[in-house]
């Protein structure tokens, strides 16, 4: 089979794919997770043929997929991928640049330079901050915090970039007690122990409680959410971030999938203040319906990010704004460019209106099982409805039975010392009729558990 022939037979392969995405399965079947074991062939000596290779894939691959990038599937905060995305993401392959800096790819650095300039208007963020395209939130989180962590070291006196982090001034974190699981990561990564966490106590929100907030100082670094996992609720800004301010502590803001909220006109005031803090995090495979993985760094002072970031060598020289100077990996693909397609294409009011859609269908999905005689945890501000039945048992069985019916996915989880399962409603995909087949499927299994 020619390279052409080759690649529109994988084109062939993923329109159907994509058709099929509203009547697929949502989790696979336990026989098609059981063939995926015909994968395990030994290494090939002398190689194989290509399109054997891409029609196992599709065969033996693709019955296995979970549809996340369907319209029934409402798990974690995973969106979907938007067709103008997936465009543009299978010519940038095509072109297969590195992005990491105008020498590599003059396309590129263009592309994400614009996308970066639209991403802090439309976030309303302070213009003048530096923008990377990381991997994922986990990762660009990691670049906020080390930049945090230079800068902080750095007035306090502590020259880390020639002495290092031995023997350096101790520095403190506070997070919420919701923290997400991957900054706690990032921070064991970058060396913070037990030790030098602390905890903020929440409201019954799962806000951080400003008036409980711990002593901060300028060996501090503040980490609050825009979007809590769970509820989908937003730490108070405002009080948060001045008081973290009059102490000389850095403000790192975890808005994974909540940052988004900021461009819809109805849900702006959720993000109030969020402007005043030093570092954001958010991802575009999340709410923004960009394929994974795309996600975004942004740190107010620039040059921080750049010294902490910096990848010059005498052979690889480019400014301090090029990519691989402002984020984690030194060669990568151009993966702001599906977010740069996103941002053009539906422009301010479409990027609103899908946001604004996402929540009004989690409001009706919550009012929905309420009137069924689901128990609701949350306030539903947001695009997340956390539920549950009157016991642990009932609440797990119910989820079981929903997700093995192949017709839906959504995930367990706990909140406030209960079994709970999360809604969260993040596709472009998702309508009306899929929230309204949802909420029927649900009390349908309700009325028939014991
Ligand atoms: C998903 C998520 C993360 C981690 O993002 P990745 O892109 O998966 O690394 C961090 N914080 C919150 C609140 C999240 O929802």
């Amino acid at each position: 089979m020619s390279s052409q022939a080759l690649l529109q037979d994988a084109e062939r392969r993923s329109l159907r794919y994509l058709d099929s995405v509203g009547d697929r399965r949502v989790f696979p079947d336990p026989a098609s997770i059981a063939a995926l074991a015909d994968f395990d062939e030994p290494l090939s000596e002398a190689g194989m043929d290509a399109s054997n290779t891409l029609a196992l894939l599709d065969e033996l691959g693709t019955p296995g997929t979970v549809t996340s990038n369907g319209p029934n599937y409402f798990g974690f905060v995973i969106g979907g991928s938007l067709p103008v995305a997936d465009a543009s993401e299978r010519l940038t392959l095509a072109w297969d640049q590195c992005a990491s800096s105008a020498l590599n790819s003059p396309t590129a650095a263009k592309i994400e330079s614009v996308a970066g300039r639209w991403i802090l208007e439309i976030l309303d963020l302070p213009r003048q901050s530096a923008v990377s395209f990381g991997t994922s939130a986990s990762a660009c989180s990691l670049a906020c915090i080390a930049t945090a962590r230079r800068e902080l070291l750095d007035k306090a006196g502590w020259d880390m970039a020639r002495l290092g982090i031995n023997g350096a001034p101790e520095l403190r974190v506070v997070v919420s007690q919701t923290v997400h699981i991957t900054l706690l990561k990032a921070l064991r990564i970058l060396g913070f122990g037990t030790e030098q966490i602390v905890y903020a106590p929440i409201d019954q929100h799962g806000r951080i409680d400003p008036d409980r907030l711990p002593a901060l100082n300028d060996r501090t670094i503040l980490c609050v959410q825009a979007g809590e996992v769970n509820t989908g609720e937003y730490d108070p800004f405002v009080p948060l971030i001045q008081k973290a301010h009059a102490a000389g502590s850095w403000v790192h803001i975890d808005g994974a999938f909540g940052l988004w909220a900021r461009a819809g006109n109805r849900t702006r005031s959720l993000c109030e203040g969020i402007e005043q803090a030093d570092s954001w995090t958010t991802d575009g495979h999340k709410w923004l319906n960009t394929p994974y993985d795309g996600a975004i760094a942004i740190c107010k002072d620039g040059n921080a990010l750049a010294q902490a970031m910096n990848s010059d060598a005498a052979y690889s020289n480019s400014s301090a704004d090029s990519q691989k100077n402002l984020g984690l990996e030194f060669s990568r693909r151009a993966r702001g460019i599906p977010i740069w397609a996103v941002l053009r294409t539906l422009g301010r009011n479409g990027v609103a209106n899908m946001i604004e859609q996402h929540c009004a269908l989690a409001t009706r999905l919550a009012k929905g099982l309420a009137k069924a005689g689901f128990v609701i945890h949350n306030r539903v501000l947001l695009n997340q409805v956390l539920v549950s039945l009157d016991t642990d048992a009932r609440t797990d069985a119910l989820r079981e039975l929903a997700c093995a019916s192949g017709k839906i996915w959504f995930g367990p989880s706990q909140w406030q010392g209960q079994r709970v399962f999360r809604l969260s409603v993040s596709s472009w995909r998702t309508k009306i009729e899929h929230i309204d087949q949802a909420i029927d499927l649900l009390t349908d299994i309700k009325s028939r558990l014991p």
